[in-house]
């Protein structure tokens, strides 16, 4: 399968309201792909209706219309191939319908002998053929694409979606503002850069601190939306002669900046420049473990049944 699972689209002469679908899907690709909707003839026996659309080609001297008529077969439901009893005479239907070319726009692939019927047909008229990888690259490609994958594939969408959290775990780990509980890690606060990790750090103004001036205690690490929530949490901590550093959120999960981070916060504490209190090396492994729901890809099912098998492994062995 491709990135995007064509049986999203329902499947076609359903008497549930759903038939028109995949045509009406059909008629937005072409349209996004330049064509300019004109028709839909009456429905054929098959229940299928074909759709006339139209090209314009600039030209140097004068411009000129290519007439389209478009053949719509969803078959993914049932599997095959579009086959040549799909498509009964097509040269009459694009004459009937004064076109010049034949659009075959399919959920499957076309079948060999139907590919060879088309190739003959190219003597006559234009024939083009969108099959389900054709249709997928063009969608994945266009930055219009992406709206139509929304609206047509919306399970696809979300597992394309890169900075939806991935199947890490095997239950969503929300990271919950520190003040108010709004999960940071939703998309649209990532995207506004909208939270922050914050080391609370010890510094020499503090009246208990009796450490080597060169190494840091880190006391609490905490994450809050920026300004009011985490404003209030800094001067919590300022009150206590606490000093602050932190980081976006949102750059955290670029996944250079990730292992970036992490490496220097090994550095730091492999060398002793940071000391943490156990409750701050404790938050710092949970922060983590959420943001890698960001920053990881999913597992596959074998990846999945893998860490079943070895974590149902005895502890000793
Ligand atoms: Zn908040």
């Amino acid at each position: 399968m491709g990135m995007l699972d064509f049986k999203e689209i329902p499947q076609a002469n359903n008497a549930n309201g759903n038939q028109d679908t995949f045509e009406l899907f059909a008629r937005e690709v072409l349209n996004m792909l330049g064509f300019e909707i004109l028709v839909n003839p009456d429905r054929g026996q098959d229940g299928g209706r074909d759709l006339i659309i139209e090209e314009k080609r600039i030209g140097l001297l004068n411009d000129t219309k290519v007439r389209w008529l478009v053949s719509c077969k969803h078959k993914v439901h049932s599997g095959g191939s579009v086959i040549v009893n799909d498509e009964e005479d097509i040269a009459d239907r694009v004459l009937a319908n004064n076109c010049n070319g034949f659009i075959g726009f399919y959920s499957t692939v076309v079948s060999s002998p139907l590919n060879r019927k088309l190739e003959s047909l190219k003597e006559k008229f234009e024939v083009q053929t969108f099959d389900n990888e054709k249709i997928e690259g063009l969608l994945l490609m266009n930055e219009r694409g992406k709206d139509l994958i929304k609206r047509f594939f919306p399970k696809s969408y979300q597992r394309l979606d890169d900075k939806a959290p991935s199947n890490l775990l095997n239950k969503y780990m929300p990271l919950k503002c520190a003040c108010c509980g709004k999960d940071l890690l939703k998309r649209d606060l990532l995207e506004d850069y909208a939270g922050v990790i914050v080391f609370v750090e010890e510094s020499g103004l503090n009246k208990g601190f009796t450490a080597d001036f060169e190494k840091t205690k880190i006391v609490d690490i905490y994450w809050a939306c920026k300004g009011t929530c985490d404003d209030k949490l800094t001067q919590y901590y300022i009150n206590q002669g606490y000093v602050n550093g932190w980081e976006d959120i949102s750059d955290i999960i670029i996944p250079y900046k990730y292992l970036q981070w992490i490496m220097s916060i090994f550095n730091r504490i492999r060398d002793e420049d940071d000391i943490y209190t156990d409750v701050a090396f404790e938050k710092l492994k949970n922060f983590i473990i959420a943001v890698s729901q960001i920053v990881f890809k999913n597992q596959s099912k074998e990846d999945i049944r893998r860490i079943m098998d070895l974590n149902s492994l005895p502890d000793w062995m």
